[in-house]
């Protein structure tokens, strides 16, 4: 039988059909794979638009292959970011160390992908927006599952009624909410707040990142290419979450200049660039840890499952395995066991992912002056080492064919 065959096999089946909440990452990349499966596939997304360009993403190990197997890893190839150099400063501004970016993430050169995020996104949209309903500008407003599917309202005020529902509605997904209540539940905080946001590339820098710090402060100029923007980052350790902050631009803003008020280097520039940006994102770093992530008829997938934070570079890649994961799940299961395959063959990778965190990506946030002395000696002796040989935990998962 054919592969053309055993598709229009599949495809004579009654269609499944199903709803996802978000178009990011984990959300196209589940649309893709469920329609393969020859689900009906409706994606909402609450933004008008796919948000194109943003900050740099990874996408390694065992999500490289589900890219390859999508068809579109030649087009990331082609988006490699193509990181040179990253350079660490002290207070003073003065250079710690320069080293080869491997050697600190873990990735291996000439396989891993750094894209900007919205590369990634447009790249997955492209591969499926033909055989997927996407609604831009709306939201789930209300779901049921009472009766024999799941009946959704939605914002813009239809109501239709679904098989299943996926939340892949990221770090603070609503679906989630839907199902199991607030958010503080599974919300792991680090420890640490940060503000991103695009400025000028004043510096001349290219293909490299900068970062300069201080114990419980790390402020950041990332040059994804040689454009006239940079991204920056104020990253800073602050105990308790500042729940204020995160409902208040100005609140945010107030406290990012409070914490690096007497900061040197290029860090009074970054705030007023920080002051007068339209593209300020500004949040906690933390995780979600859940002991189930689905309930009856409905299931969450990459961050609004089990977002594992920026300090392990593997949000990306695990909304891609998670939703390859999540489809293959279910192609000849019910939503039943097909949730519980989801959770059996996928949450070994999630875990040793999330835990990533503390074996070397924390320590580049030291709070104290002897953590950030330990970790100035860890950077001189890594910028004398060649690249890295990629982390475990990173293929530690083997797709199913
Ligand atoms: C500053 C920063 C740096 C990062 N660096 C890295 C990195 O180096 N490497 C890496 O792998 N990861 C990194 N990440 C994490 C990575 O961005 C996420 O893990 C990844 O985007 C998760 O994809 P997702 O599709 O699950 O969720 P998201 O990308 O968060 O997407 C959620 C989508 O759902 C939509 N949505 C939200 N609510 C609703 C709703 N109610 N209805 C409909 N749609 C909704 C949103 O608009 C969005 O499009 C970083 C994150 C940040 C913030």
């Amino acid at each position: 039988m054919t592969h053309t065959d055993q598709l229009r096999g599949i495809r004579t089946k009654p269609r499944r059909e199903v709803l996802i909440s978000g178009a990011s990452i984990a959300g196209p990349a589940l649309a893709f794979w469920l329609n393969r499966h020859g689900f009906a596939v409706t994606v909402v997304e609450k933004a008008g638009t796919l948000r194109d360009g943003g900050y740099p993403i990874d996408v390694r190990g065992t999500a490289l292959e589900v890219v390859r197997r999508m068809g579109i890893l030649p087009r990331l190839r082609d988006a490699h970011i193509d990181l040179r150099r990253l350079t660490f400063l002290d207070g003073d501004g003065s250079e710690v160390a320069s080293v080869n970016p491997h050697t600190v993430t873990g990735g291996v050169a000439g396989q891993d992908l750094e894209v900007r995020r919205g590369d990634l996104t447009n790249a997955l949209h492209t591969a499926v927006r033909d055989d997927v309903e996407f609604l831009f500008n709306d939201s789930i407003d209300t779901l049921d599952q009472s009766g024999h599917g799941v009946d959704v309202t939605f914002r813009g005020g239809s109501r239709r009624t679904f098989d299943m529902v996926f939340g892949a509605d990221g770090l603070h997904s609503r679906t989630r909410e839907f199902l199991f209540g607030p958010e503080e539940q599974f919300h792991r905080y680090l420890g640490y707040c940060f503000a991103g946001f695009t400025m000028r590339n004043t510096f001349g820098l290219s293909h490299e990142l900068m970062m300069w710090n201080t114990p419980g402060r790390a402020a950041a100029l990332y040059a994804v290419g040689d454009n006239d923007d940079v991204h920056a980052f104020l990253n800073f350790a602050h105990p308790e979450p500042p729940f204020d902050a995160f409902r208040s631009p100005d609140a945010q803003r107030d406290l990012v200049a409070a914490v690096f008020a007497d900061a040197g280097w290029e860090v009074p520039g970054m705030l007023a660039a920080m002051h007068d940006a339209d593209d300020l994102f500004f949040d906690g770093v933390s995780q979600i840890r859940m002991p189930r992530w689905s309930s009856g008829r409905v299931a969450l997938v990459g961050d609004a499952a089990y977002a594992p934070s920026f300090l392990t570079g593997q949000g990306s890649s695990l909304a891609l395995v998670g939703a390859y994961m999540l489809a293959d799940s279910l192609a000849e299961r019910d939503h039943a066991a097909g949730f519980a395959a989801y959770d059996r063959r996928t949450r070994e990778f999630v875990t040793v992912n999330q835990e990533q965190v503390g074996e070397g990506d924390a320590t580049l946030f030291p709070t104290t002056s002897r953590a950030l002395e330990q970790r100035n000696d860890m950077l001189r002796n890594l910028s004398a080492m060649p690249s890295a040989e990629g982390r475990p935990a990173h293929s530690a998962l083997t797709l199913p064919a």
